[in-house]
């Protein structure tokens, strides 16, 4: 599924429990992070018609998607967060999050299903490919992202908080104000 999905999943996760500001961060960011493997798109297509073109987005994508990383990413976490073993764990939770949407529907345009080699590079036998994947471009991923920012929204207007308080405290509170104020019952959870 595209980052955006991946992004509003963690950051769903990361508010069905109480989590600091930083920790939700880690979790949600956790939900992206394995398509770091995928920056490599954009060597490949700006050197795609060169004499020598870099083959790092075919050669590379989903090479992070594997248990060694979460387990990675998990212990750096747990490093940086103050409730350390709750957000390992959702922190790893929700790096699997991200593997089991790619399952899902990440199919590429030209029909390549990205297999998960969740074991490497410790084995490359363990290859994880789901028969029914759909497409990265439809309906049910669209459908998916809809109803996630909905409940983005929904959080924002109950809890107070939307992923903008990673960019500025300012945004956030400006987009809880508007949400409240255009519904104004029920709003205001006690947290
Ligand atoms: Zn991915």
């Amino acid at each position: 599924m595209s980052p955006v999905t991946h992004f509003l999943s963690g950051w769903v996760l990361a508010n069905c429990a109480r989590l600091d500001r930083k920790e939700r961060e880690l979790v949600t960011f956790a939900c992206v992070v394995p398509d770091v493997d995928g920056l490599g798109i954009i060597p490949e297509l700006l050197t795609r018609n060169s004499a020598h073109p870099l083959l790092w987005f075919t050669l590379y994508h989903h090479s992070l998607h594997t248990l060694a990383f979460a387990l990675i990413v998990a212990a750096l976490s747990y490093a940086f967060a103050a409730q350390k073993w709750k957000t390992a764990t959702l922190v790893l939770l929700s790096f699997h999050l991200h593997l089991f949407e790619d399952l899902l529907g990440s199919r590429g345009p030209e029909g390549y299903q990205w297999p998960i080699p969740y074991l490497m590079p410790f084995s490359s036998r363990f290859q994880l490919s789901w028969q029914g994947q759909w497409g990265l471009n439809n309906w049910p991923n669209v459908a998916i992202t809809i109803v996630l920012l909905s409940i983005t929204m929904w959080l924002a207007w109950r809890r107070g908080r939307s992923p903008l308080e990673m960019i500025s405290a300012k945004a956030d509170a400006a987009l809880v104000t508007t949400l409240r104020q255009r519904f104004p019952a029920g709003c205001n959870d006690a947290e």
